[in-house]
């Protein structure tokens, strides 16, 4: 069914990189068999899937939608699939995404922009677009994604759908390729808080192959789905519903904390004082830890060799001149200058501080109340092509998002509303290895 409804709709929405029909059929044969054999049936048995295309996976590409991985083949699987194998859910394809996740459109793919399937002259959000994309069309029931800034919510957002960010550590990086280590977290992207809850389930849990990894008793998510949020305390940053922010989509979310109200909730305003400084610090943070980890891509190890190069520097050179886009190079030297000697000082270090300030503007708020509520991003979609020559006004589609990975909390998107024909996404956002808070005001919103 997955594949008939991808023949059926891939052609407009353009979610998927790479599609493996036989390996799937045959994933599933064996599930099948497993079962009528009197096996139990997994978490999420037979359920198909997408993976961001930046998730390792034996026998798929992994390319990160980038022309420097176009002949990657995954060499061991992450963690995340592995454990998602162990659920057994089958693995339907790789999906597209802003290349090395670096943007919030699609548009930075390496290979082909994701078209929203609300309206296909929008982009579906990013840099886990496709995965979000994919769900938002039926072509898969659930999929992974990534979120360093907020690629997982945001297009979780742009399309309508639920899109989950767990806390730093909780899920296993081993296996992503690197963006900015100390803010990349994978999570699910699924059509409802439910579905939400089973994927972190089967995905969560220490690693020892990640040394960020947090070893910690993983609750049962799904059980904390009661419904119940009476006497709930919401707290709503008022720098989440200020200037820039699309006066529908701030309709969309105060109906919604209304519908909190009425289940028994209780709302106030509260300030996260250091909000205005949260996407400056998360470019410079960002860009320095992927200027370091996109070093490891010079023409020699990985992916794509320049021809005719002169010497070394020259191999290099070529490589990474015809292998990177100009989103990615324009990060590489935004972080390289950052983390020069003499710079070091006044902006990476600087920055670390400013992170730190932020984080204490959320456990501030967090002494006196349970979740965080805002929109998940200022506007709806934005047309295809309206911000692509446009760094800065793209970079600030994050604004909403940016702050809870510099926090290293969860946070969740869901569907609260239309505009224009398109979705409007509600932020939860919960304490640090509170999920199941998170998932619970999400699910009685639902
Ligand atoms: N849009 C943000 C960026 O371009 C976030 C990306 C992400 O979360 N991977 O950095």
């Amino acid at each position: 069914a997955s594949y008939q409804r991808i023949a059926h709709v891939e052609p407009q929405v353009s979610a998927f990189l790479h599609l493996y029909e036989e390996d799937a059929r045959a994933q599933a044969a064996v599930l099948d068999k497993q079962l009528k054999n009197g096996g139990d049936r997994g978490l999420l048995f037979g359920l198909p899937a997408g993976i961001k295309d930046n998730m390792t996976a034996v026998g798929t590409l992994t390319t990160c939608a980038s022309k420097f991985l176009a002949n990657y083949q995954s060499i061991y699987d992450s963690t995340a699939v592995s454990k998602l194998k162990n659920a057994q859910a089958v693995l339907v394809g790789k999906t597209n995404m802003d290349e090395f996740a670096m943007g919030g459109s699609n548009e930075n793919s390496g290979f082909h922009p994701t078209y929203n399937p609300w309206n296909t002259a929008y982009v579906p959000g990013g840099s886990s677009g496709g995965s979000a994309a994919a769900v938002a069309a039926g072509e898969v029931y659930f999929s992974l994604g990534s979120d360093t800034g907020g690629s997982i919510r945001q297009p979780a957002s742009y399309c309508g759908i639920v899109g989950l960010k767990p806390t730093y550590g909780l899920v296993s990086r081993y296996g992503l390729v690197a963006f900015a280590s100390s803010l990349d977290q994978i999570g699910p992207l699924t059509k409802n808080v439910e579905d939400a809850a089973y994927v972190l389930q089967a995905i969560a849990g220490h690693d020892g192959q990640d040394s960020t990894s947090l070893n910690v008793e993983i609750p049962d998510y799904i059980s904390a789905l009661t419904g119940d949020v009476k006497g709930l305390r919401i707290a709503v940053p008022k720098e989440y519903l200020g200037a820039g922010v699309d006066p529908a989509v701030k309709e969309s979310v105060l109906a919604a904390l209304k519908v909190y109200e009425s289940l028994g909730a209780v709302w106030e305003e509260v300030s996260l004082p250091h909000t205005e400084y949260a996407v400056a610090t998360y470019y410079l943070l960002a860009s320095s830890e992927a200027s370091s980890n996109l070093a490891r891509y010079d023409g020699v190890r990985y992916g794509v060799r320049a021809e005719n190069a002169e010497n070394l520097l020259d191999l290099y050179k070529k490589s990474r001149s015809q292998g990177f886009g100009a989103e990615v190079k324009r990060r590489i030297m935004l972080g390289t200058y950052a983390l020069s000697s003499g710079y070091y000082d006044a902006f990476y270090l600087k920055a670390q501080k400013v992170r730190t300030l932020i984080r204490q503007d959320f456990e501030k708020v967090f002494q006196n109340y349970d979740v965080i509520i805002g929109p998940t991003a200022p506007t709806t979609a934005f047309p295809i092509g309206a911000q692509v020559d446009d760094p800065l006004t793209m970079y600030l589609n994050d604004i909403l998002t940016i702050p809870v990975n510099l926090a290293g909390i969860p946070a969740i998107s869901i569907p609260c509303g239309h505009s224009g024909g398109l979705p409007v996404g509600l932020q939860i956002i919960g304490k640090a290895l509170d999920e199941a808070t998170v998932l619970r005001a999400a699910h009685a919103f639902e």
